[in-house]
C-alpha cells in the first residue's frame, strides 16, 4: 500500500535537489501560491473528469490556511485524491516520511457546492504547519487542526462562526478526561485525541488575548512556530515548540498549560467558559452575548487576523 506513495516521494526528493523544486511531469495539475507548490494527482479516471471543480477545492483550501498561517505552510506538498463511490469529502491523511503528502478520498459524484463547505482538506494543510512532535503527542497535531480548521474558514468567510462555535460547544465535552483516564501524554481516546487537543488550543488562545489585552493570540504563536521550525517536514521536541510560541506572544501559556495537563487529568468548566465568552447554547438559532466578559476575545479569535486588534 505504501509503496506507490514512495516512489512519488523518492521522484520528489530527487525534485528538491534540483535547482527549481516542481511536480513529477506524471502529475494531473499544479497550483502554486506564493512560494509553494502543490502536486495533485488524481487516481481514478471518473474523479479526474472533475479537475476543474477539484482544483478550485484544493486553490480555495490552500488559500484559507495561507491566510491564517500568513503564507501556505510547506514549499511542496504531494495531494494524491482517490475515488469513491458518491459525493463529497471522506477521510484524509498526511504523511512526512520522506515528502510531505495529502492523501484524500473524494466521491465520484461529488459537486462543487459539496466541496466548498468541505472541512476535510483544510485540517490536512494545517498539519503542514506543525512540526512532527511524535505519536506521543499527537493530541496536539490534531487538536490544532480540528481547532485551526474552524477558525481559518471562518476568518476567510469559508464557514459562519456561529457554526464554528455551536461544533465547539458540542463537541469539546468529547475532549474532557473521563474517570480513570491520565493527562494527555498517557495513550488517549479519540475524543481526548481529537477535542481534548482542540480544548487545548481554545484555552490557550483564551490565556493569551487575556494576558495581552486580546492584542495577540494562539495565531500569532502558530505563525512563529511555523516560521522557526519549518512545520511537518521537521522533527521538533514538544517543549520547545511550545517554548517557541510563547516567546512570540511574550506569555508563558501555551507551555505552562501543557506542563499542567501532561500527567494528570484535568477537567474544565466549559459551561462558565461558554458564558465567559458569550456563546449561547445554541449559536446557530440564539444570539451571542456582547455583554459577556470574554466577549471582545471570541470575537476577534474568528475575526481576520488585522481586524482582531482591540478598539480603543
Ligand atoms: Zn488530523
Amino acid at each position: 500500500m505504501r509503496a506507490y506513495p514512495l516512489v512519488i516521494a523518492a521522484v520528489l526528493a530527487l525534485l528538491c535537489t534540483a535547482a527549481h523544486a516542481g511536480c513529477p511531469s506524471s502529475v494531473n495539475t499544479e497550483l502554486t501560491l506564493g512560494g509553494s507548490t502543490l502536486c495533485v494527482f488524481i487516481e481514478d479516471d471518473a474523479l479526474a473528469k472533475r479537475q476543474p471543480i477539484l482544483r478550485t477545492w484544493i486553490d480555495r483550501s490552500a488559500h484559507i490556511v495561507a491566510a491564517y498561517y500568513g503564507k501556505f505552510p510547506a514549499p511542496l506538498v504531494v495531494i494524491r485524491l482517490r475515488g469513491r463511490e458518491g459525493s463529497g469529502v471522506s477521510g484524509g491523511r498526511t504523511t512526512n516520511y520522506s515528502g510531505l503528502m495529502i492523501q484524500m478520498r473524494v466521491g465520484r459524484e461529488t459537486t462543487a457546492e459539496a466541496l466548498a463547505a468541505d472541512w476535510v482538506l483544510v485540517h490536512e494543510m494545517v498539519h503542514l504547519a506543525l512540526p512532527e512532535v511524535g505519536d506521543s503527542h499527537l493530541w496536539l497535531a490534531e487538536g490544532l487542526a480540528v481547532y485551526v480548521e474552524g477558525i481559518a474558514r471562518a476568518q476567510f468567510g469559508n464557514r459562519d462562526a456561529a457554526d464554528v462555535w455551536a461544533e465547539d460547544r458540542r463537541s469539546m465535552p468529547l475532549g474532557l478526561p473521563r474517570a480513570g483516564e491520565g493527562g494527555v501524554d498517557q495513550p488517549l481516546s479519540w475524543g481526548r485525541t481529537y477535542w481534548g487537543g482542540a480544548l487545548y488550543c481554545l484555552q490557550a488562545d483564551i490565556a493569551i488575548r487575556e494576558q495581552t489585552a486580546n492584542r495577540v493570540g494562539l495565531q500569532t504563536a502558530l505563525r512563529a512556530i511555523l516560521k522557526e521550525t519549518g512545520g511537518y517536514g521537521f522533527d521538533r521536541d514538544i517543549a520547545e515548540v511550545l517554548r517557541i510560541g510563547d516567546r512570540a506572544t511574550g506569555t508563558h501559556v501555551m507551555y505552562d498549560l501543557y506542563q499542567r495537563i501532561r500527567a494528570t487529568p484535568q477537567t474544565a468548566d466549559l459551561d462558565s467558559m461558554w458564558t465567559s465568552l458569550g456563546v449561547p447554547n445554541d449559536p446557530k438559532t440564539q444570539a451571542f452575548d456582547d455583554r459577556a466578559p470574554l466577549a471582545a476575545i471570541r470575537a476577534a479569535i474568528t475575526a481576520p487576523p488585522n481586524e482582531g486588534l482591540p478598539r480603543s
